[in-house]
Protein backbone atom coordinates (compact mmCIF):
# COMPACT_ATOMS: atom_id res chain seq x y z
CA UNK A 1 0.00 0.00 0.00
CA UNK A 2 1.70 3.36 -1.05
CA UNK A 3 1.12 6.12 0.86
CA UNK A 4 1.72 9.61 1.01
CA UNK A 5 2.63 11.10 4.46
CA UNK A 6 3.39 14.40 5.70
CA UNK A 7 6.82 14.79 6.92
CA UNK A 8 7.22 17.70 8.84
CA UNK A 9 4.79 20.91 9.49
CA UNK A 10 5.28 23.34 7.33
CA UNK A 11 6.10 27.36 7.26
CA UNK A 12 6.03 29.57 4.68
CA UNK A 13 5.83 27.82 1.37
CA UNK A 14 5.16 24.13 0.78
CA UNK A 15 7.67 21.97 -1.06
CA UNK A 16 7.55 18.60 -2.27
CA UNK A 17 10.15 17.99 0.37
CA UNK A 18 7.31 18.12 2.97
CA UNK A 19 5.84 15.50 1.37
CA UNK A 20 6.90 12.15 1.15
CA UNK A 21 5.57 9.19 -0.31
CA UNK A 22 5.92 5.84 1.38
CA UNK A 23 5.21 2.20 1.02
CA UNK A 24 3.03 0.65 4.10
CA UNK A 25 1.51 -2.71 4.75
CA UNK A 26 -1.97 -2.83 3.06
CA UNK A 27 -4.88 -2.85 5.18
CA UNK A 28 -7.04 -6.06 5.61
CA UNK A 29 -8.95 -5.61 2.06
CA UNK A 30 -12.03 -7.38 3.77
CA UNK A 31 -14.07 -5.60 6.76
CA UNK A 32 -13.49 -7.71 9.98
CA UNK A 33 -16.86 -9.02 11.07
CA UNK A 34 -19.00 -6.71 13.67
CA UNK A 35 -17.25 -3.41 11.96
CA UNK A 36 -19.49 -0.61 10.41
CA UNK A 37 -16.56 0.74 8.22
CA UNK A 38 -15.84 -0.08 4.76
CA UNK A 39 -12.80 -0.62 2.54
CA UNK A 40 -11.75 1.19 -0.54
CA UNK A 41 -9.46 1.36 -3.27
CA UNK A 42 -8.79 4.85 -4.52
CA UNK A 43 -8.84 5.87 -7.92
CA UNK A 44 -8.88 9.89 -7.93
CA UNK A 45 -7.53 11.74 -5.41
CA UNK A 46 -8.02 15.61 -4.86
CA UNK A 47 -5.91 18.02 -4.84
CA UNK A 48 -7.24 21.15 -2.64
CA UNK A 49 -5.82 24.50 -1.26
CA UNK A 50 -7.10 24.00 2.06
CA UNK A 51 -4.69 20.98 2.77
CA UNK A 52 -2.26 23.63 3.64
CA UNK A 53 -3.81 25.07 6.59
CA UNK A 54 -3.79 21.90 7.94
CA UNK A 55 -0.54 21.53 7.00
CA UNK A 56 0.60 23.66 9.48
CA UNK A 57 0.67 23.36 13.48
CA UNK A 58 -2.34 25.50 14.98
CA UNK A 59 -2.36 26.42 18.98
CA UNK A 60 -5.78 26.89 18.77
CA UNK A 61 -7.69 24.48 17.11
CA UNK A 62 -8.55 25.56 13.25
CA UNK A 63 -12.12 25.12 11.78
CA UNK A 64 -10.51 21.49 10.69
CA UNK A 65 -7.81 18.99 12.51
CA UNK A 66 -4.02 19.82 11.45
CA UNK A 67 -1.94 17.08 9.77
CA UNK A 68 -0.15 15.08 11.51
CA UNK A 69 3.19 14.34 10.59
CA UNK A 70 4.24 10.47 9.55
CA UNK A 71 0.30 10.08 9.27
CA UNK A 72 -1.51 9.33 6.08
CA UNK A 73 -2.52 13.00 4.28
CA UNK A 74 -6.07 13.25 3.64
CA UNK A 75 -8.45 14.68 1.78
CA UNK A 76 -11.54 14.17 -0.82
CA UNK A 77 -11.48 11.64 -3.60
CA UNK A 78 -13.21 8.86 -5.60
CA UNK A 79 -13.46 5.29 -4.27
CA UNK A 80 -14.55 1.65 -5.24
CA UNK A 81 -15.62 -0.01 -1.99
CA UNK A 82 -13.90 -3.57 -1.43
CA UNK A 83 -15.49 -4.74 1.70
CA UNK A 84 -18.33 -2.81 3.88
CA UNK A 85 -19.75 -3.73 7.05
CA UNK A 86 -22.30 -0.65 6.70
CA UNK A 87 -25.37 -0.97 5.61
CA UNK A 88 -25.52 1.53 3.20
CA UNK A 89 -22.76 0.58 0.97
CA UNK A 90 -21.60 -3.03 -0.54
CA UNK A 91 -18.69 -4.10 -2.47
CA UNK A 92 -18.45 -2.19 -6.12
CA UNK A 93 -20.41 1.01 -5.35
CA UNK A 94 -18.73 3.81 -6.07
CA UNK A 95 -18.24 6.78 -3.99
CA UNK A 96 -16.52 10.41 -3.22
CA UNK A 97 -15.83 11.65 -0.11
CA UNK A 98 -13.15 12.13 3.01
CA UNK A 99 -10.49 9.23 2.30
CA UNK A 100 -6.59 8.36 2.89
CA UNK A 101 -4.04 9.25 -0.06
CA UNK A 102 -2.84 5.94 -0.21
CA UNK A 103 -3.51 2.79 -2.39
CA UNK A 104 -6.33 1.41 -0.09
CA UNK A 105 -7.96 3.29 2.55
CA UNK A 106 -10.35 1.69 5.60
CA UNK A 107 -12.82 4.58 6.32
CA UNK A 108 -14.45 3.72 10.04
CA UNK A 109 -16.70 6.67 9.53
CA UNK A 110 -18.59 6.01 5.75
CA UNK A 111 -21.52 8.16 6.52
CA UNK A 112 -19.32 10.74 5.36
CA UNK A 113 -18.96 9.22 2.09
CA UNK A 114 -21.59 9.95 -0.64
CA UNK A 115 -22.78 7.66 -3.41
CA UNK A 116 -22.24 8.27 -7.05
CA UNK A 117 -25.47 8.85 -8.42
CA UNK A 118 -24.11 9.54 -12.17
CA UNK A 119 -21.17 7.12 -13.04
CA UNK A 120 -22.34 7.72 -16.50
CA UNK A 121 -19.82 11.22 -16.38
CA UNK A 122 -16.31 10.71 -15.80
CA UNK A 123 -15.78 10.16 -12.49
CA UNK A 124 -13.17 12.42 -11.76
CA UNK A 125 -15.51 15.01 -12.13
CA UNK A 126 -16.75 14.02 -8.56
CA UNK A 127 -13.45 15.63 -7.18
CA UNK A 128 -14.24 18.64 -8.89
CA UNK A 129 -17.66 20.28 -10.81
CA UNK A 130 -19.81 17.65 -9.26
CA UNK A 131 -18.03 17.42 -5.99
CA UNK A 132 -16.53 19.43 -2.99
CA UNK A 133 -15.46 22.34 -5.44
CA UNK A 134 -18.71 22.42 -7.11
CA UNK A 135 -20.65 22.47 -4.05
CA UNK A 136 -18.81 25.65 -3.38
CA UNK A 137 -19.19 27.27 -6.31
CA UNK A 138 -22.88 26.47 -6.06
CA UNK A 139 -23.20 27.42 -2.22
CA UNK A 140 -20.93 30.69 -2.62
CA UNK A 141 -22.90 32.02 -6.16
CA UNK A 142 -26.52 31.04 -5.37
CA UNK A 143 -26.72 30.88 -1.58
CA UNK A 144 -24.57 33.77 0.16
CA UNK A 145 -24.60 36.13 -3.21
CA UNK A 146 -27.64 36.02 -4.01
CA UNK A 147 -27.44 36.86 -7.36
CA UNK A 148 -30.01 39.11 -9.44
CA UNK A 149 -30.20 39.17 -13.53
CA UNK A 150 -28.09 41.81 -15.17
CA UNK A 151 -25.84 42.04 -11.88
CA UNK A 152 -21.55 42.48 -12.38
CA UNK A 153 -19.74 39.59 -10.95
CA UNK A 154 -16.16 39.35 -10.57
CA UNK A 155 -13.80 36.09 -9.77
CA UNK A 156 -10.71 36.09 -8.58
CA UNK A 157 -8.54 32.30 -9.16
CA UNK A 158 -11.27 31.94 -12.19
CA UNK A 159 -9.96 29.53 -14.20
CA UNK A 160 -9.19 27.13 -11.03
CA UNK A 161 -11.63 24.12 -9.52
CA UNK A 162 -13.88 26.86 -7.50
CA UNK A 163 -13.62 30.02 -10.29
CA UNK A 164 -14.71 28.06 -13.62
CA UNK A 165 -17.66 26.77 -12.06
CA UNK A 166 -18.73 30.02 -10.62
CA UNK A 167 -18.33 32.05 -13.82
CA UNK A 168 -20.25 29.80 -15.55
CA UNK A 169 -22.77 29.67 -13.06
CA UNK A 170 -23.15 33.53 -13.28
CA UNK A 171 -23.89 33.75 -16.92
CA UNK A 172 -26.77 30.96 -16.30
CA UNK A 173 -28.16 33.47 -13.96
CA UNK A 174 -27.94 36.18 -16.71
CA UNK A 175 -25.11 38.26 -15.15
CA UNK A 176 -22.35 39.49 -16.86
CA UNK A 177 -19.11 38.20 -15.54
CA UNK A 178 -15.25 39.08 -15.56
CA UNK A 179 -12.50 36.87 -14.05
CA UNK A 180 -9.13 36.97 -12.98
CA UNK A 181 -6.32 34.51 -13.62
CA UNK A 182 -2.41 34.04 -13.43
CA UNK A 183 -1.53 33.78 -17.70
CA UNK A 184 -2.85 34.01 -20.77
CA UNK A 185 -3.10 30.45 -20.96
CA UNK A 186 -5.99 30.57 -18.48
CA UNK A 187 -7.45 33.75 -19.26
CA UNK A 188 -8.31 32.26 -22.75
CA UNK A 189 -9.91 29.30 -21.21
CA UNK A 190 -12.05 31.81 -19.58
CA UNK A 191 -13.15 33.53 -22.28
CA UNK A 192 -13.14 31.00 -24.81
CA UNK A 193 -14.22 28.06 -22.34
CA UNK A 194 -16.01 29.16 -19.72
CA UNK A 195 -18.33 31.54 -21.14
CA UNK A 196 -16.67 34.35 -18.77
CA UNK A 197 -18.03 37.95 -20.64
CA UNK A 198 -14.07 39.13 -20.04
CA UNK A 199 -10.84 38.42 -18.65
CA UNK A 200 -7.25 39.95 -17.57
CA UNK A 201 -3.87 38.66 -16.26
CA UNK A 202 -3.75 39.64 -12.84
CA UNK A 203 0.09 39.23 -13.21
CA UNK A 204 0.49 41.46 -16.20
CA UNK A 205 -1.42 44.33 -14.24
CA UNK A 206 0.50 46.66 -12.63
CA UNK A 207 -2.26 48.53 -10.94
CA UNK A 208 -5.19 46.03 -10.35
CA UNK A 209 -7.62 48.76 -9.30
CA UNK A 210 -7.58 50.39 -12.30
CA UNK A 211 -7.91 47.07 -14.14
CA UNK A 212 -11.30 46.29 -12.28
CA UNK A 213 -12.58 49.94 -13.05
CA UNK A 214 -11.58 49.46 -16.56
CA UNK A 215 -13.62 46.27 -16.71
CA UNK A 216 -16.40 47.41 -14.97
CA UNK A 217 -16.82 51.24 -15.45
CA UNK A 218 -20.10 50.12 -13.30
CA UNK A 219 -18.62 49.01 -10.74
CA UNK A 220 -19.37 45.01 -9.41
CA UNK A 221 -22.12 44.36 -7.42
CA UNK A 222 -20.85 40.93 -6.41
CA UNK A 223 -17.58 39.87 -5.90
CA UNK A 224 -16.35 36.12 -5.34
CA UNK A 225 -13.01 36.45 -3.37
CA UNK A 226 -10.59 33.37 -3.70
CA UNK A 227 -7.73 35.61 -3.22
CA UNK A 228 -7.82 37.82 -0.88
CA UNK A 229 -5.07 40.69 -0.20
CA UNK A 230 -4.04 42.96 -2.86
CA UNK A 231 -6.83 41.21 -4.53
CA UNK A 232 -9.47 42.41 -2.12
CA UNK A 233 -8.19 45.65 -1.79
CA UNK A 234 -8.49 46.14 -5.42
CA UNK A 235 -12.10 45.21 -5.22
CA UNK A 236 -13.72 47.05 -2.59
CA UNK A 237 -13.22 50.76 -4.10
CA UNK A 238 -14.89 49.09 -7.11
CA UNK A 239 -17.76 47.89 -5.56
CA UNK A 240 -20.92 49.14 -6.14
CA UNK A 241 -23.63 50.30 -3.20
CA UNK A 242 -24.92 47.50 -1.33
CA UNK A 243 -22.76 45.07 -3.38
CA UNK A 244 -21.80 41.62 -1.78
CA UNK A 245 -18.30 39.92 -1.36
CA UNK A 246 -18.43 36.26 -0.98
CA UNK A 247 -15.41 34.97 0.55
CA UNK A 248 -14.76 31.60 -0.35
CA UNK A 249 -10.70 31.70 0.44
CA UNK A 250 -7.89 33.42 0.21
CA UNK A 251 -5.17 32.03 -1.89
CA UNK A 252 -2.75 34.42 -1.46
CA UNK A 253 -2.16 34.22 2.53
CA UNK A 254 -2.08 30.72 2.88
CA UNK A 255 1.48 30.90 3.20
CA UNK A 256 1.79 33.64 5.10
CA UNK A 257 3.39 33.47 8.71
CA UNK A 258 1.02 36.97 9.56
CA UNK A 259 -1.84 37.49 6.77
CA UNK A 260 -1.74 40.83 5.28
CA UNK A 261 -3.79 44.34 6.33
CA UNK A 262 -7.08 44.77 4.28
CA UNK A 263 -6.75 48.78 3.80
CA UNK A 264 -9.70 49.34 2.23
CA UNK A 265 -12.05 47.96 4.85
CA UNK A 266 -13.98 50.86 5.07
CA UNK A 267 -15.54 51.03 1.83
CA UNK A 268 -18.32 47.94 3.66
CA UNK A 269 -18.97 51.46 5.47
CA UNK A 270 -19.30 53.78 2.94
CA UNK A 271 -20.78 51.57 -0.05
CA UNK A 272 -23.15 49.47 2.48
CA UNK A 273 -21.61 46.48 1.69
CA UNK A 274 -21.97 42.76 3.22
CA UNK A 275 -18.93 40.48 3.08
CA UNK A 276 -19.79 36.98 3.88
CA UNK A 277 -17.78 33.95 4.40
CA UNK A 278 -18.77 30.25 4.23
CA UNK A 279 -17.22 26.54 5.13
CA UNK A 280 -18.96 24.65 2.45
CA UNK A 281 -18.84 21.66 4.95
CA UNK A 282 -21.64 23.26 6.08
CA UNK A 283 -24.26 22.80 2.95
CA UNK A 284 -22.92 19.55 2.41
CA UNK A 285 -27.06 18.35 3.32
CA UNK A 286 -27.63 20.25 0.11
CA UNK A 287 -25.48 17.98 -2.03
CA UNK A 288 -28.19 15.85 -3.56
CA UNK A 289 -30.01 18.74 -5.34
CA UNK A 290 -26.64 20.14 -6.15
CA UNK A 291 -25.44 16.66 -7.88
CA UNK A 292 -28.90 16.98 -9.65
CA UNK A 293 -28.90 20.63 -11.41
CA UNK A 294 -24.86 20.37 -11.60
CA UNK A 295 -25.36 16.61 -13.59
CA UNK A 296 -28.42 18.92 -15.81
CA UNK A 297 -25.88 21.84 -16.34
CA UNK A 298 -23.12 19.04 -17.87
CA UNK A 299 -25.30 16.45 -20.04
CA UNK A 300 -26.56 20.02 -22.09
CA UNK A 301 -23.38 21.69 -22.25
CA UNK A 302 -24.00 24.81 -19.79
CA UNK A 303 -21.15 23.67 -17.89
CA UNK A 304 -18.13 22.79 -18.74
CA UNK A 305 -14.94 21.49 -17.03
CA UNK A 306 -11.54 21.27 -17.25
CA UNK A 307 -9.08 18.96 -15.28
CA UNK A 308 -5.44 19.14 -14.43
CA UNK A 309 -4.79 15.11 -14.26
CA UNK A 310 -1.25 14.07 -12.42
CA UNK A 311 -0.69 10.48 -13.20
CA UNK A 312 -0.08 7.87 -10.36
CA UNK A 313 0.81 8.22 -6.42
CA UNK A 314 3.75 9.85 -6.61
CA UNK A 315 3.00 12.77 -8.18
CA UNK A 316 0.52 13.58 -5.46
CA UNK A 317 3.27 16.00 -3.69
CA UNK A 318 4.40 17.91 -6.94
CA UNK A 319 0.43 18.23 -7.72
CA UNK A 320 -0.61 20.05 -4.35
CA UNK A 321 2.34 22.20 -3.85
CA UNK A 322 2.00 23.08 -7.45
CA UNK A 323 -1.23 24.86 -6.36
CA UNK A 324 0.64 27.48 -4.50
CA UNK A 325 2.34 28.72 -7.63
CA UNK A 326 -0.78 28.51 -10.35
CA UNK A 327 1.50 25.42 -11.60
CA UNK A 328 -2.29 24.10 -12.03
CA UNK A 329 -4.90 24.55 -15.02
CA UNK A 330 -8.13 23.42 -14.18
CA UNK A 331 -8.86 21.62 -11.23
CA UNK A 332 -6.15 19.41 -9.94
CA UNK A 333 -6.66 15.82 -9.10
CA UNK A 334 -4.18 12.65 -9.22
CA UNK A 335 -5.08 9.62 -11.14
CA UNK A 336 -4.34 6.88 -8.76
CA UNK A 337 -5.91 3.31 -10.22
CA UNK A 338 -8.02 2.18 -12.87
CA UNK A 339 -11.31 0.61 -12.34
P1 LIG B 1 -7.67 26.52 -7.77
O1 LIG B 1 -7.97 25.39 -8.66
O2 LIG B 1 -8.16 27.88 -8.13
O3 LIG B 1 -6.09 26.56 -7.54
C1 LIG B 1 -5.49 27.58 -6.83
C2 LIG B 1 -5.17 28.79 -7.74
O4 LIG B 1 -4.95 29.93 -6.92
C3 LIG B 1 -3.87 28.63 -8.51
O5 LIG B 1 -4.02 27.89 -9.68
C4 LIG B 1 -3.51 30.08 -8.80
O6 LIG B 1 -4.22 30.51 -9.96
C5 LIG B 1 -4.10 30.82 -7.60
N1 LIG B 1 -3.03 31.26 -6.67
C6 LIG B 1 -2.07 30.50 -6.11
N2 LIG B 1 -1.29 31.25 -5.29
C7 LIG B 1 -1.78 32.51 -5.37
C8 LIG B 1 -1.40 33.76 -4.77
N3 LIG B 1 -0.37 33.85 -3.92
N4 LIG B 1 -2.10 34.85 -5.09
C9 LIG B 1 -3.13 34.79 -5.95
N5 LIG B 1 -3.55 33.65 -6.54
C10 LIG B 1 -2.88 32.54 -6.25
O7 LIG B 1 -8.17 26.19 -6.29
P2 LIG B 1 -9.69 25.94 -5.84
O8 LIG B 1 -10.61 26.38 -6.92
O9 LIG B 1 -9.80 24.57 -5.31
O10 LIG B 1 -9.84 26.95 -4.61
C11 LIG B 1 -10.04 28.35 -4.84
C12 LIG B 1 -10.27 29.04 -3.51
O11 LIG B 1 -11.47 28.54 -2.92
C13 LIG B 1 -9.18 28.82 -2.48
O12 LIG B 1 -8.97 30.01 -1.77
C14 LIG B 1 -9.77 27.76 -1.56
O13 LIG B 1 -9.22 27.79 -0.27
C15 LIG B 1 -11.22 28.17 -1.59
N6 LIG B 1 -12.18 27.13 -1.19
C16 LIG B 1 -13.04 27.42 -0.16
C17 LIG B 1 -14.02 26.55 0.20
C18 LIG B 1 -14.96 26.92 1.31
O14 LIG B 1 -15.65 26.06 1.85
N7 LIG B 1 -15.03 28.18 1.67
C19 LIG B 1 -14.14 25.23 -0.45
C20 LIG B 1 -13.23 25.04 -1.58
C21 LIG B 1 -12.28 25.96 -1.91
P3 LIG B 1 -3.67 31.72 -10.87
O15 LIG B 1 -2.64 31.12 -11.79
O16 LIG B 1 -4.87 32.20 -11.56
O17 LIG B 1 -3.06 32.71 -9.93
Amino acid sequence: NKTVILKRYVTGVPSEDDIEVVTAEAPPLVVPAGSAAVVVKNLYLSCDPYMRIRMTRHEVPNFIPDFIPGEVLANNGVSKVLSSGHPDFKAGDLVWGMTGWEEYTTISNPESLFKINHPEIPLSYYTGVLGMPGLSAYVGFFEVSKPKKGEYVFVSAASGAVGQIVGQLAKIAGCYVVGSAGSDEKVNLLKTKFSFDDAFNYKKEPDLEAALKRCFPEGIDINFENVGGATLDAVLPNMRPRGRIVVCGMMSQYNLERPQGVRNLFYLVSKSLRMEGFLVFNYYGMYRRFEEEMAGYLRDGRVACVEDIADGLDSLPAALVGLFSGRNVGKQLVAVAAL
